[in-house]
């Protein structure tokens, strides 16, 4: 095992419903380490800019107008194998399929509005992390 960073993002249903230290300790309970962390608010360009990947998907619109409809914590996670670790406590993309105790299971509302991104790589999440925040930003 390889200690790892991943992005994480609380998404605009779950800072609504006011339940960002729910899923935090979540993460912690797993042992990754919040070693940054802010609430912003991102303009429409700026989501659709961080998910360009999926610009050619049917969801890639309401998707962006959503991911800017309101608050979003960004953090960055700290542990071994952070980046697996973390897509495994997230779940399922559909909350519906995620597996049971998952963090999407158990807090998200849709398949859209579903609590929580992930990184799904380490190179993936190195362009994550740099998106949102700068090294002096990085404590560990
Ligand atoms: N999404 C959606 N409809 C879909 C698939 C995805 O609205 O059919 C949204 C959902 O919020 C998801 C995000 O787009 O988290 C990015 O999709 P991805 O396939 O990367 O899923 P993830 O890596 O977040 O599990
Ligand atoms: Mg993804």
């Amino acid at each position: 095992m390889s200690e790892q960073k991943t992005l994480s993002i609380i998404k605009p249903d779950a800072t609504a419903r006011n339940i960002t230290g729910s899923i935090n300790a979540r993460f912690e309970q797993a042992g990754l380490r919040i070693i940054a962390q802010k609430r912003i608010s991102i303009s429409k360009e700026q989501a659709e800019k961080f998910y360009e990947i999926h610009q050619d998907k049917a969801f890639y619109d309401s998707l962006c107008e959503y991911m800017s409809s309101g608050p979003i914590v960004v953090q960055v996670l700290l542990g071994n194998d952070a980046v697996a670790k973390n897509r495994e406590i997230m779940g399922a993309t559909n909350p519906a399929n995620a597996a049971i105790g998952t963090i999407r299971r158990d807090f998200g509302e849709s398949i859209e509005h579903n609590a929580v991104h992930g990184s799904d790589s380490e190179e993936n999440a190195a362009t994550e992390i740099a998106f949102f925040f700068s090294g002096i930003e990085l404590v560990g």
